[in-house]
């Protein structure tokens, strides 16, 4: 037992050292997108591709494998929830990922990846996509040699969905999104078949201090911890997290569009308190961290959609910024407010669709990625692909395809399959996690109308924040709900709360 106990040390200074290299990138990664002057850039780039270089270096080193098989016996002799049985095989399911894939192959789709997101940030304004169709095309290539490094799948998107989704499949995703297709398109149509919520009050002029402060203050009152947080101003909202006592979130101010800066702070301190709720216990391992990406954007999209965008909320929070914006709200009542804040409209943008159409942009790139990586649909299609698809969806088409098929990042900046799966698994199990709270403590709605968002907040943390990755998102959803993950709770949500504001 002395030995084990020795082996497990070594193992866990190892992952601490590793967890040091990623997180001091990430620190890197941080001030580039806030601070950073522009001269920065290269070095930069450099810089944080070393650091990666030596953490995967370090991890898929044949000692780890070693200690991880000699440490077999001691986590067998340990029940499944234990932190130490816990901790040894959730490394073991990375390390096993990360000695499939070849090191130089990590180098070429790093320096592929760079290359197509900088020509990217020029061909979208200019749109462009004749520039970027070469590269897409590679892209593609490499998600498929990627997916090829993990044979035996059932489908060639598999192993890259289950990169993001651990235990997600295509046929899975593809069954559970065809049901919400389903349930989702006679609500979008019940409500576009009424007058559209009038939202003018939203794009008056909002003077950017005014909304930073209120963001601010809002998420403290939420219960995202500023002793162990800052939030700054960035392009693309994003949240990172240097330990579990360093979790830092980012968010824009337009003036003229209140909703952005507001919902963008609470969207990401959702997922950062997801990361300040992790046993401390966990800290410089691989259990730091969320569940996967679908349980980790449930959390920003509960804190925004489902607390943020509630009656309950704004009962409580309007008079506060009715006093930071008294010109431009006094006219305004709390009925027209909260109408504003929940819209729902068919519109181009994935990222300001309401939480309504949302998913319908996330299903149409998920069949798209299917299908490119089938081999069905090539690269050079896509636009007119893209244009076709969304009008059957949407009954719109984008004047161009800046605003179509080059809207999003993703694809031109990572992997083509598994990247967008998570955004509607995450509005699902919001409301599945949400509802088995509301169980708990049917009390909440009155405490968040009383300005007490803790009762949930600590419900969160005791049920899902401080087992970070400790149990699978499966495991997760049974343990906290009862059962496998299901899109009743979210369609009743969208029921509840659309059937009162539009009558439906
Ligand atoms: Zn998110």
């Amino acid at each position: 037992m002395l030995e084990m106990e020795t082996e497990l040390t070594a193992l866990k200074t190892r992952l601490i050292e590793i967890s040091d290299l990623n997180n001091a990138a990430a620190v890197l990664g941080w001030d580039q997108a806030t601070y950073m002057p522009s001269g920065g850039a290269e070095a930069r780039g450099r810089q944080m591709a070393t650091l990666a270089k030596l953490a995967q270096e370090k991890f898929i080193d044949l000692a780890v494998g070693k200690l991880l098989d000699d440490l077999q016996p001691y986590e067998e002799s340990l029940p499944y929830d234990s932190d130490d049985a816990s901790l040894i095989r959730v490394t073991r399911r990375d390390y096993e990922r990360a000695i499939k894939i070849p090191p130089e192959f990590v180098g070429r789709f790093s320096a592929h990846s760079s290359e197509s997101y900088q020509a990217w940030t020029e061909a979208r304004p200019a749109n462009d996509f004749a520039r970027l169709r070469p590269l897409l095309e590679k892209t593609l290539d490499l998600s498929r040699e990627m997916a090829n490094f993990f044979p035996g799948y059932e489908h060639i998107a598999d192993p890259l969905i289950d990169f993001a989704d651990y235990g997600m499949k295509a046929a899975s995703v593809r069954a559970l999104f065809a049901e919400l297709r389903e349930k989702t398109v006679p609500i979008v149509q019940a409500i576009t078949a009424q007058a559209p919520a009038d939202d003018s009050c939203l794009k008056r002029n909002y003077p950017e201090a005014g909304q930073f402060a209120f963001s601010e203050l809002t998420i403290k009152r939420l219960g995202y911890d500023y002793t162990r947080g800052r939030m700054d101003k960035t392009h693309h909202p994003f949240t990172t997290g240097f330990s579990i006592g360093d979790v830092r979130i980012t968010t824009r101010v337009q003036e003229n569009w209140l909703g952005d800066c507001l919902f963008s702070a609470i969207h990401e301190a959702g997922h950062a308190m997801y990361e300040q709720g992790v046993d401390k216990a966990y800290e410089g391992t691989p259990l730091a961290g969320g569940a996967s990406a679908g349980v980790h954007e449930s959390q920003s999209r509960l804190w925004e959609n489902v607390v943020g965008r509630s009656r309950g909320f704004w009962e409580y929070f309007y008079p506060e910024l009715q006093k930071t914006f008294p010109e431009q709200l006094e006219d305004v009542s709390l009925e027209t407010f909260h109408r504003a804040v929940n819209k729902v409209e068919r519109s181009l943008i994935r990222t300001d669709a309401d939480e309504v159409t949302y998913n319908l942009h996330v299903m149409l790139r998920f069949d798209f990625e299917l299908e490119m990586l089938e081999g069905k649909l090539a690269v050079k299609d896509l636009p007119e692909a893209w244009h076709e698809h969304f009008q059957a969806d949407f009954g719109l088409r984008a004047p161009d395809d800046r605003d179509g098929v080059l809207q999003d990042v993703h694809w031109f900046a990572g992997l083509i399959g598994g990247v967008f799966q998570g955004y509607t698994l995450g509005n699902v199990l919001g409301a599945q996690f949400y509802a088995a709270a509301l169980e708990a403590h049917p009390e909440i709605p009155d405490d968040m109308r009383q300005g007490k968002f803790d009762t949930l907040h600590r419900w969160l943390i005791e049920n899902i924040y401080r087992h970070g990755r400790k149990y699978t998102a499966e495991e997760l959803v049974q343990r906290v709900t009862g059962g496998p993950i299901s899109i009743a709770p979210y369609i009743q949500y969208l029921h509840s709360k659309y059937g009162e504001l539009y009558k439906i």
